[in-house]
C-alpha cells in the first residue's frame, strides 16, 4: 500500500504496478476534491520544474514522453541586477541526455505518471500504521468509517501533512525560516528580458525576483516580500507583488498584469530514518521524509528520485530476496541527497534576502566574478540536481554508464 497520491506516491505506485506488484494507492481527499485540486487551475500543486535525472527516471513508465509533449524547456538560468545581466548558467553545456529542466504544472506531471499507474482510492485517510514481522497493519478511515487493513509493505508518501504517521518510528529535525514569498503566473511577453528557454533570477537589494518559463507561454514569478503575511491571499498581497515586480524589473506592464497571487513560506525538515522498521516493510519518502526550500525547485524531484530508487528494492523484498545492503545504501544516499538539496535551497534563500545598497553591490560583483570561473559549470550541475546521488545511476552526464530506473537487485 502506498499512502498519499501526490506526485511521489503516484510514481512509486506506478513503478510497483509496472513490475507486477499488486498496489493500492490511498488518498485522504475525496474523489471530487482530488480531481479539482489536480486540475490545472488549482493552487495546491505548485511545483513546475523537473530536472534531468528525474526525466530519465520517469522515462521507463512513459511519463517523460508525455511530459515533454507539453513542457517548456529551460536551457539556461540568467542572473540579473535589474536590467544588467550578471551571469548565465548554461544547462545545455552539461552533456546530459536531457540538457534542460522541463517546466510543466505539477498536475500535468501527476497525470503523466498516473496514466501508467493505479487510480487512487480516494476518501481513505490512514491514521496509524504498525509493523509486524510478516505484515503491516493500517488504521484507515474510509469515507469517515474506521477500518483496519493489512499489507505486505507500506510506503508513506503523505507529504508534510501526513508526516505524523512516520514519527513513532523516527526522529524529525524541523526548521522554520522567517522568509515570505508571493507567487503568480503572468504573460511572458511583458518581461522585456525573458525568452522562453531562460529562467531569470533578479537580485535586488529589496529581495529576489525569480521568473521561470511556463508550459504554453507565460512566466511564473516568485518574489521575496518583506514582512508580508504568508497566509494572506488578499488584495494587499497582489499589491505587494506588483510593487516588487515594478521595483525589481522596471516593468510597469508586467506589474500591472499580476492578478491572483499565492503565498508560501519556507521550512526545512528531515526525518532521521526513511526505512521505518526492522522487517523492511515500512518506508517514508517524498516531502513526508524531507522538505526543502521551494526556492531552487527541487522538493518534488527529490521525492521522485526516492521512489525511483525504492521501487526495485521493494519489488525484490516482496519477492523474498535479501535487500538489507541495498536498503542501507538507498537510505544513506537519499538522506545525503536531501541534505544537498536543502543546502542549495538555503543558499538560494540567503541570496534572495534584502540587504544594504553596499552589500548588494558587493554581492552582484561577487556573482559576476564567480561565474567567470569553472565554478559556473559545477553550479549549473547543482541547479539541475546533477549531484543527487541517484543522478549518477539514472542519468549519465558526460559518458555515464546507463539510463532508466534502477534494476531489481
Ligand atoms: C510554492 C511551491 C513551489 C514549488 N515548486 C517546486 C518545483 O518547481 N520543483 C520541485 O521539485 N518542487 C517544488 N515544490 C515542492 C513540491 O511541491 C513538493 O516537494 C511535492 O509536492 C511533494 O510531493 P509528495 O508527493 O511528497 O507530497 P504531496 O504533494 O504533499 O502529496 C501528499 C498526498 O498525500 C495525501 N495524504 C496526506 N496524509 C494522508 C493520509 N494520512 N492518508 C492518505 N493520504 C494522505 C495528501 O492529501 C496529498 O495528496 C514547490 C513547493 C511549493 C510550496
Amino acid at each position: 500500500m502506498v499512502v498519499g497520491a501526490g506526485p511521489v506516491g503516484r510514481f512509486l505506485a506506478a513503478e510497483l504496478q509496472r513490475h507486477g506488484i499488486e498496489t493500492l494507492l490511498l488518498e485522504q481527499r475525496d474523489a471530487a476534491a482530488d480531481t479539482r485540486s489536480r486540475s490545472d487551475s488549482a493552487p495546491n500543486g505548485r511545483a513546475i520544474g523537473l530536472h534531468p535525472p528525474v526525466l530519465a527516471a520517469l522515462e521507463a513508465c512513459g511519463a517523460t514522453e508525455r511530459i515533454l509533449e507539453e513542457a517548456a524547456r529551460i536551457e539556461r538560468g540568467a542572473a540579473y541586477d535589474r536590467a544588467r545581466r550578471l551571469a548565465t548558467l548554461d544547462f545545455s553545456a552539461l552533456g546530459a541526455r536531457f540538457p534542460f529542466a522541463a517546466s510543466v504544472p505539477q498536475q500535468t506531471t501527476e497525470r503523466a505518471i498516473s496514466a501508467s499507474g493505479p487510480a487512487p482510492i480516494c476518501g481513505a485517510r490512514v491514521t496509524a500504521i504498525s509493523s509486524e514481522p510478516d505484515r503491516v497493519r493500517l488504521c484507515v478511515r474510509i469515507d469517515g468509517s474506521p477500518r483496519e487493513r493489512t499489507a505486505r509493505a507500506v510506503v508513506l508518501a503523505t507529504g508534510a501533512a501526513g508526516r505524523d504517521l512516520a514519527l513513532p518510528f523516527t526522529r524529525l529535525s524541523l526548521r522554520e525560516y522567517p522568509d515570505r514569498y508571493l507567487m503568480t503566473d503572468a504573460p511572458a511577453a511583458l518581461d522585456p528580458r525573458a525568452d522562453e528557454r531562460t529562467a531569470i533570477i533578479t537580485l535586488d537589494r529589496h529581495g529576489v525576483l525569480e521568473s521561470f518559463p511556463l508550459a504554453g507561454g507565460g512566466r511564473r514569478l516568485v518574489a521575496r516580500i518583506a514582512g508580508h503575511s504568508a497566509g494572506s491571499l488578499d488584495r494587499t498581497a497582489a499589491d505587494a507583488l506588483r510593487r516588487a515586480v515594478e521595483e525589481r524589473t522596471g516593468s510597469e506592464a508586467l506589474a500591472a498584469a499580476i492578478g491572483t497571487v499565492s503565498p508560501f513560506r519556507i521550512r526545512r525538515a528531515h526525518v532521521h530514518r526513511m526505512r521505518l522498521d526492522p522487517a523492511v516493510r515500512c518506508f517514508v519518502i517524498g516531502d513526508a521524509a524531507h522538505e526543502v526550500s521551494p526556492i531552487g525547485g527541487q522538493g518534488m524531484n527529490l521525492g521522485l528520485l526516492d521512489a525511483a530508487g525504492l521501487a526495485p528494492i521493494l519489488i525484490a523484498r516482496l519477492r523474498g530476496r535479501n535487500v538489507e545492503n541495498a536498503v542501507q545504501t538507498w537510505e544513506r544516499d537519499r538522506l545525503a541527497s536531501a541534505r544537498t538539496a536543502a543546502r542549495l535551497g538555503g543558499l538560494n534563500t540567503a541570496l534572495g534576502r534584502a540587504r544594504s545598497r553596499r552589500a548588494h553591490a558587493a554581492l552582484a560583483a561577487g556573482i559576476a566574478a564567480t561565474m567567470r570561473t569553472p565554478l559556473r559549470r559545477t553550479l549549473a550541475r547543482a541547479y539541475t540536481m546533477g549531484f543527487d546521488r541517484a543522478a549518477e545511476r539514472v542519468h549519465p552526464y558526460e559518458g555515464g554508464r546507463r539510463s532508466g530506473a534502477d534494476p531489481v537487485p
